[in-house]
């Protein structure tokens, strides 16, 4: 990895321009956009801060020598209190939790402003803190629109310099969308210099969708130089990329790992549980697991799987419960890497998932909200939790129990989701939904399935 001026620290910048830590008043004035945030270097850490020695794992971030745990905070999920957010990340950096990954488009902005007020608590170098250019919409390709959400994030973050900072999603409409987003309009080159100066210290993207655009990426690394990429990748994901219709995404996680690992790029992983899927499989599949470890939990086993792949900084994990994030935190402290017995027994697992014709929604939420008021992500958990308890799909109507599965079908979805008006069936087929989804699911079509089961009550 080539050694660039991103990873110069702040002060060794402010040097470089010939000022000192004091003078950051001159840089403000000699680029508006960038004013400095208060710096924090010096800050006495929070009363909740105890100091004590963590077992946690750190990977070594290639360009820059920072040891980043390889347990990664995503803070998407936040709860809205912000002192529970405060409790969940004193927890976090108090157990060796040093990488927060969060983005202007997470709760309507707000997602930020609460990592900002969470994190500042902490001397600067207490935490490594990601962000992203979420410029999905229109009006945000304009350049000086998508420079606003930049300069919002430094204010929002109350930094003045982005450890990690991602070009949000590309691939989802493939080099379509991706040109006028980053390309035709400067955005990219913009960004690339802000690293140079050294206010984004690794510039990175996440990928969900069109393979043409990572290899377009990753192909250009001569001229890009990513610092690292974030992927989908969990143990289904790995070879079964097109497991169920209404998905058009087209290379698995094998295949993206192993192109970055060849070209020294290294992986922020998203979504190893697959939305939660691998924390709640069908009894015969978990029994499999807790037969060999009978203390481990179904996530446990699939933290395990990504992280012992030696090219990944980190595994992001949405933690918004302090029970998730401590059993998490016990399962990185150390990680116990999976054998090659046990990769072959999710490998098998993995395969028979890949068979279950369940909708690939991993909740983000970002299809939300619906102008109608449907709940996607709540339907179509539902809908993937009854291919899990075998209610789905339904077999034919003269079949002894069809009516039986039918009805089960709609209690359990009124339990799931009490308030009908955010049912399925409710889906006007506006597409307001359809652009926005990462993992490229037909959103209207599939609300549409559901419908017809319910019509079948
Ligand atoms: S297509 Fe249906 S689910 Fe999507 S936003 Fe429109 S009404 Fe909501
Ligand atoms: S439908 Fe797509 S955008 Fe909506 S929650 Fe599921 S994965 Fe996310």
């Amino acid at each position: 990895m080539t050694n660039r001026k991103s990873d110069i620290s702040r002060r060794q910048f402010l040097q470089k321009l010939g000022i000192g830590a004091g003078s950051a008043l001159a840089v403000m004035a000699m680029e508006p956009l960038k004013a400095f945030a208060e710096d924090t270097t010096n800050r006495p850490l929070p009363d909740a801060y105890n100091g004590e020695p963590c077992q946690m794992t750190y990977r070594v971030q290639h360009g820059s020598g920072e040891k980043i745990s390889l347990l990664g905070f995503g803070m998407m999920r936040l709860p809205d209190e912000q002192e529970e957010v405060n409790r969940l990340v004193d927890y976090a950096i108090n157990h060796g939790v040093n990488y927060f990954d969060t983005s202007p488009m997470y709760k309507g902005g707000r997602n930020e402003t609460q990592t900002g007020l969470a994190l500042s608590r902490y001397p600067r170098d207490k935490y490594f803190v990601a962000t992203k250019m979420s410029n999905y919409s229109q009006d945000l390709w304009k350049l000086e629109e998508a420079q606003k959400m930049y300069e919002n994030s430094f204010k929002a973050l109350q930094v003045d310099y982005i450890d990690y900072y991602l070009l949000h999603g590309v691939g989802g409409s493939g080099m379509e969308d991706f040109k006028p987003r980053f390309l035709d309009n400067g955005l990219l080159d913009f960004l690339l210099k802000e690293r140079e100066a050294g206010r984004i210290r690794h510039l990175g993207f996440s990928y969900h969708g069109n393979v043409s655009v990572f290899d377009f990426l990753l192909d250009h690394q001569d001229e890009y130089h990513w610092d690292f990429a974030q992927i989908q990748m969990n143990y289904l994901d790995w070879r079964h990329a097109s497991m169920s219709k209404g998905r058009r995404r087209d290379a698995d996680a094998e295949y993206l790992y192993n192109k970055m690992d060849k070209l020294g790029v290294q992986a922020v992983v998203m979504e190893p549980l697959r939305g939660g899927a691998l924390a709640k499989m069908n009894d015969e599949l978990s029994q499999r697991l807790t037969a060999l470890r009978p203390n481990d939990s179904l996530a446990s086993w699939a933290f395990r799987w990504v992280g012992s792949h030696p090219n990944i900084l980190t595994a992001l994990s949405g933690m918004n419960q302090m029970a998730h994030l401590e059993e998490n935190v016990r399962t990185f402290s150390p990680l116990d890497p999976c054998t090659e017995a046990e990769n072959k027994v999710l490998e098998e697992i993995a395969d028979i998932m890949a068979g279950f014709p369940v909708i690939p929604c991993t909740t983000c939420h970002y299809c939300m909200p619906c102008p109608y008021g449907v709940d996607i992500p709540g339907n179509f958990s539902y809908y993937n939790e009854a291919v899990d308890q075998k209610i789905l799909p339904l077999p034919d109507s003269k079949a002894p129990d069809y009516k039986k599965r039918v009805k089960k079908f709609g209690k359990g979805l009124r339990k799931a989701l009490p308030d009908a008006s955010k049912w399925a069936n409710r889906c006007a087929d506006c597409e307001v939904c359809l652009k926005k989804c990462p993992q490229q699911i037909r959103i209207p079509n599939q609300m549409d399935r559901i419908a017809e089961i319910l019509k079948k009550r």
